[in-house]
């Protein structure tokens, strides 16, 4: 490898799976004698991991792409990879468009970034690398030291084809990892001190559903992914399981009674909605109506305690109309969302909804988000109030970003929780937390004591 290809610099777009993704390339970049910078201007290797998720996403990262060309002008040996899901959508359009791109590198072959990278230079080519490779996450298990949560790729892709969505095009279709290389990674990171797990997989709730399909070992009423709740949850040192994102349409009665005996599972769990209308629902495809997931939500809400819900929301898909936007709305004030990520639909190649007739304009897409934002602000004001006074037990992350006199930990739903700290608290103890004041987006409160599984 040339001694200047020494500084790699990446920046990430979209998604917690690209954020894992990104992390898991640092530290096999560095495995392969680069050192990670975190400005850009000071890097030999500039990584780009897009998304594809929505327009804007691609946008932003073509449009910086494009940008890159004048640095290399003072610094002609620079190297540029695109990597991830654009990658592998566009693949060669993206080595046509731009000369200066050495490699573009997609989702599955991230691994071969450094390899690539050294073929590029010594052939003074282009290249592009876009095959499928079925044990891309078991290579990818490297982690940075020093974390108290730590984001674990358990699968890969999806085979749900709904209408809006190009994942399935650009992450492929559902690969699992076997349980035990991922009990093996998650018993590695609490021997370096990991107390909180975050599964992260496009369908997740559909782990391990392909895999047994072709063992002829499927049954409907049993959830490959509560059995890789239940045997991390018996790891010693784990204290919190979260994981993202799943569809609501796999929470059977197995997963949702794993949920609610066990009480290492996150108490707020990601629940997408994407629409409240049952035409919407069916243009998506999501191949459940707004009563059955109601009847999903009423499930958890009756067997776990205290459990609260995020949400992922689409405004804007063709044909969405007043009454449909409003029964989304209906639907998202009656469950009490705790969090919403609301997206503008906005069109994506080769998806079915980009045809259809009746897109609607941008504006009323932002004014349809911009009233369910405001009903999320006014009931998570008030029900943050509602728990001052409740003592809350947190998981300890550290001095906060805003102030770093005070510290943040978060509870069993999520919530931060911000506190002045007492002399024996350490990042990653569990503590309880008096509260004395919620506002939107954070409660606060006073140190009582350690808990007793600190
Ligand atoms: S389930 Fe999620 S990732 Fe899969 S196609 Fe639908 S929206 Fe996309």
């Amino acid at each position: 490898m040339e001694k200047d290809l020494k500084k790699v610099f990446i920046k990430t777009y979209g998604c917690q799976m690209n954020d894992r993704d990104s992390e898991a390339v640092a530290q096999d970049m560095e495995k392969s004698g680069y050192t990670l910078t975190n400005e850009e201007t000071e890097a030999d290797v500039l990584l780009f991991n897009t998304c594809s998720v929505r327009d804007q996403a691609e946008r932003k990262a073509m449009g910086k792409i494009g940008l890159i060309k004048r640095y290399q002008k003072n610094k002609p040996n620079l190297k540029v990879g695109v990597i991830g899901c654009m990658a592998q959508s566009k693949g060669e359009e993206i080595t046509e468009k731009y000369g200066h791109v050495d490699v573009v590198v997609g989702t599955d072959q991230l691994h071969k970034i450094p390899e690539l990278l050294e073929k590029a230079e010594k052939e003074q080519t282009q290249i592009v690398s876009r095959g499928l490779s079925r044990d891309i996450l078991d290579r990818l298990a490297v982690h940075p030291e020093g974390q108290i949560s730590a984001q674990i790729s358990i699968m890969r892709g999806c085979n749900e084809y709904c209408t809006y969505c190009i994942v399935p095009f650009t992450r492929g279709q559902e690969k699992s990892r076997p349980i035990a290389s991922i009990i093996t990674e998650v018993k590695a990171l609490v021997e370096k001190g990991v107390r909180e797990i975050m599964y992260l997989g496009q369908n997740i709730t559909a782990y391990g559903i392909i895999e047994a399909r072709k063992e002829r070992k499927y049954d409907k009423e049993v959830s490959p992914f509560a059995e890789l709740l239940r045997e991390t949850a018996k790891i010693d040192g784990i204290k919190r399981i979260r994981f993202t994102s799943p569809h609501a349409r796999y929470f059977n009665d197995d997963l949702i009674n794993t949920i609610a005996a066990e009480p290492k599972i996150s108490r707020m769990i990601h629940f997408p909605l994407q629409s409240g209308s049952d035409k919407i629902l069916k243009l998506m495809r999501r191949r459940h109506t707004g009563a059955d997931f109601m009847e999903w939500v009423n499930k958890l809400k009756d067997r776990v305690e205290g459990v609260t819900f995020s949400t992922d929301l689409i405004v804007g898909l063709p044909g969405e109309t007043d009454e449909d936007f409003e029964a989304t709305r209906q639907m998202c004030n009656e469950i009490d969302f705790d969090q919403e990520f609301i997206f503008r639909y906005s069109k994506r190649r080769n998806t079915p909804a980009a045809k259809m007739p009746n897109q609607l304009d941008e504006d009323l897409k932002m004014e349809r988000n911009q009233i369910l934002l405001q009903d999320l602000a006014d009931r998570l004001t008030a029900k943050n109030e509602k728990l001052v006074g409740t003592i809350q037990e947190v998981l300890v992350e550290g001095p906060s970003k805003r102030n770093s006199e005070r510290w943040n930990g978060r509870n069993v739903n999520h919530k931060i929780v911000i506190f002045d700290p007492n002399d024996g608290v350490k990042v990653g103890d569990m503590v309880k937390i008096k509260i004395d004041m919620g506002t939107q987006h954070s409660l606060y409160g006073e140190y009582l004591e350690h808990s007793e599984d600190s």
